[in-house]
């Protein structure tokens, strides 16, 4: 059965030029569900992600894909700097170093994934964590949090 979703856009965000989507950008939020979408709502935080996936499973679209949210910050992977401009982000709520993900957030992002994955040829290369891109700056996500959503998504999409 698929996960509940809502919509709550958040007016942070670029509308031109069209997103790349050249792949996917995961985060955990700290805050929870609730507060992290109103944060998002808040022009002053001058922060966004396309996606935020409850404990439960239930995802808030926050930024359409086609455009560009806010996430990443000084950053860089395959090459290239300003992520934003190409990874799509992707957070769950809550603190990874605090509490694993949930099985419901693991399956719910993997339903995320399945029709994007095919729409536009992604491999697992696409795919990062903020840690990585933003290194000493950052720290979302808890390295063996990345290990099993990552291993999670390679056993989905062979
Ligand atoms: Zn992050």
């Amino acid at each position: 059965m698929p996960f509940a979703e809502l919509t709550r856009l958040s007016p942070n965000r670029d509308r031109s030029p069209a997103h790349e989507q050249l792949g996917v950008l995961f985060h955990h939020s700290i805050q929870p569900f609730d507060e992290t979408i109103a944060l998002m709502a808040r022009p002053e935080s001058k922060v966004s992600y396309h996606c935020l996936i409850a404990p439960e499973g239930t995802r808030c679209t926050l930024v359409p894909d086609a455009e560009v949210a806010w996430h990443a910050g000084a950053s860089e992977f395959l090459g290239r700097t300003r992520c934003n401009d190409f990874l799509l982000g992707v957070a769950f709520a809550g603190d990874t170093y605090a509490a694993p993900l949930t099985a419901a957030q693991i399956a719910s992002a993997l339903e995320w994934l399945a029709p994007r994955w095919t729409r536009h040829a992604w491999t697992i290369a696409r795919l990062t964590d903020h840690r990585q891109v933003s290194p000493g700056r950052k720290d979302d996500l808890n390295p063996t949090e990345w290990s099993r959503l990552h291993a999670a998504i390679v056993a989905q999409f062979p």
